[in-house]
């Protein structure tokens, strides 16, 4: 059995020390003579597992008391319906809620989408124009006073950007789609009304969305449709139990948390991510084949997106990629290219390998 160098975008790479617990632990967890995969979700064992891992999270990423954390199912883009309906306040002259996006990328433009369906939601600002290669500057928006929130997708998985400053929302809660970037370095939680993210991304298996959300942004007065299972308040006031959870996710989630904390937690992995990322832009940055494609001050330190100029030697360079061990480089099928996601488990030498790759096709190709 031989692992290769996994670069997919999502699903994507977890650590391998995971994976051998996981499976260490398949056919007996713990003593319970069965997997976590078979027991009840309202059994000790799973109370425990969940419980362990909202606490580790919160460890490890410094939610305030004020915040709850819920471990739901849907994927991301369940919560591009579920934000605007538990977040827009109809107005007492009967009018709808409002919301202003911020447009960077195709996962904010399809949120942006969504929330249109069940209010007023506004385009602050948007990078479509430049191809999307950059994020709008967080000084000069267009941000309504009396919008219920400030939406942001703070690391475009597509396109390689992620905000290097947080736009200023004043008393506006700001929410952030984090999924690309979820427990890959600190966040400052008390900036946000809400964080969420698919845990396919960074931390851990699909099938697991994580909304860490402000109390007060935890309301019975949602948008009256808003399905009941949909309602932050409902998952809230039953600890992500309100039906049957991602129970294995979860678990394996908790077990990333875990390997997370062992390694010195968020300040610690942003270093490794950092380090990770100068050896692969620092290569690109000097390179005559291969140009990054997005701006260099809003450049991802998750998902590296690159091009060689020529749509053949692009597929070229994945085909070959691929019969070397570094997996997954094609880019997003919308904008082609390549793109090298290097998330929280992709070792360094991951990296090494590819930059060694790179050189190699680049000395053959010139
Ligand atoms: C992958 C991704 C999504 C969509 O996630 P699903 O879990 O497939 O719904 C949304 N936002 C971002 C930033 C993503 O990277």
């Amino acid at each position: 059995m031989a692992r290769v160098y996994n670069f997919s975008a999502g699903p994507a790479v977890l650590p391998e020390e995971v994976l051998r617990q996981a499976a260490s632990e398949m056919l007996d967890y713990r003593g319970c003579g069965m997997s976590v995969m078979e027991m009840s979700h309202r059994s000790a064992a799973f109370k425990g597992i969940i419980e362990e891992a909202e606490a580790d999270l919160r460890e490890l990423l410094g939610v305030p008391e004020s915040y709850r954390v819920l471990f739901l199912q849907g994927g991301a883009t369940l919560q591009f319906a579920a934000i605007p309906m538990n977040l827009m306040r109809p107005r007492p002259d009967g009018s709808s809620g409002t919301a202003d996006y911020i447009v960077s990328g195709s996962w904010s433009k399809k949120a942006f989408k969504e929330a249109k369906l069940y209010g007023e939601a506004r385009c602050a600002a948007s990078s479509e124009d430049g191809g999307f290669s950059y994020v709008p500057d967080a000084d000069s928006l267009d941000l309504s006073p009396d919008a219920d929130y400030v939406y942001i997708c703070q690391n475009e998985t597509i396109y390689g950007t992620r905000y290097p400053k947080l736009p200023d929302t004043g008393n506006v809660p700001l929410v952030s789609d984090a999924s690309s970037m979820f427990l890959s370095e600190p966040m400052d939680v008390s900036r946000y009304g809400l964080i969420y993210g698919g845990a396919q991304k960074n931390i851990g298996p699909a099938g697991v969305t994580i909304v860490v959300v402000r109390d007060d942004l935890v309301r019975d007065d949602v948008l009256p449709f808003t399905p009941t299972i949909m309602r932050y308040k409902t998952q809230a006031d039953a600890g992500s139990l309100s039906n049957t959870p991602p129970a294995w996710g979860i678990y394996v989630c908790g077990l990333v948390f875990k390997w997370l904390k062992e390694r010195g937690g968020l300040a610690a992995a942003r270093e490794r991510n950092e380090e990770k990322a100068r050896v692969l832009y620092d290569y690109l940055d000097q390179s005559k084949l291969f140009k990054g494609t997005a701006r260099k001050e809003d450049r991802s330190l998750m998902n590296v997106p690159f091009v060689t100029g020529s749509d053949e030697l692009d597929a070229r360079f994945v085909a070959e990629a691929k019969a070397a061990g570094l997996e997954s480089l094609k880019g997003h099928r919308s904008v082609g290219g390549m793109r090298a996601s290097i998330y929280n488990a992709m070792p360094r030498e991951g990296v090494e390998a590819l930059v060694r790759f790179m050189e190699r096709f680049e000395a053959e190709n010139r």
